[in-house]
């Protein structure tokens, strides 16, 4: 999916026009959950935005725009310079958004008692299919799909927009699927 997106842009074998297509540039700003003091912001890019599916068995589907506004907020134990109290929430902002938007799913479970990782199996609402972040307006594009319950192993399978049309379109992407990484493609900036 995404070696085709690369061969497909006239500008690949260029440094910068690759950042273009995929570098994603994010401010992180902590702010204590006591006092409200805020600390500088803290940039950081990278190639792709990563999603935590939380497991959710037997429930309904989650929808992709609230994962996604949540993977954009994390609490954490870190100590206030202003209060010395423990309890931090960073809150993330896209910067600069690529042509590409890549979603990595990140679908495992650790659990600590056992030492053992899961798959989570929770279905993923793609609807609605265009989303706005960072300035920019994303039609979705492309989906890896994982198959298979255990996280070290399985079969991937992808499915692409291209005109328009869909290829290898399965019954299962219409509404849901268990997805492994998701490409937004920009249709405005
Ligand atoms: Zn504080």
């Amino acid at each position: 999916m995404l070696l085709n997106t690369v061969a497909e842009d006239p500008h690949a074998a260029d440094g910068e026009a690759m950042k273009r297509l995929f570098e994603i540039e994010v401010q992180n700003i902590d702010e204590c959950n006591e006092c409200g003091s805020k600390s500088d912001p803290i940039t950081a890019t990278g190639n792709y935005h990563e999603v935590i599916v939380p497991s959710n068995e037997g429930g309904t589907s989650l929808k992709l725009g609230e994962l996604l506004a949540a993977s954009k907020k994390s609490t954490k134990q870190a100590v206030c310079k202003e209060c010395s109290c423990d309890s931090l929430t960073t809150t993330m902002t896209f910067i600069k958004v690529p042509d590409n938007l890549v979603l990595r799913m990140n679908r495992i479970n650790f659990d600590e008692s056992t030492q053992r990782s899961s798959k989570a199996m929770t279905l993923v609402d793609l609807e609605p299919t265009s989303f706005s972040s960072g300035g920019a307006e994303y039609e979705f594009s492309a989906v890896v799909r994982h198959q298979g319950s255990s996280p070290r192993n399985g079969h991937y399978t992808i499915f692409r927009k291209q005109d328009d049309e869909w290829y290898h379109l399965n019954d299962d992407i219409s509404s849901h699927v268990k997805c492994a990484m998701l490409l937004f493609k920009k249709i405005k900036a």
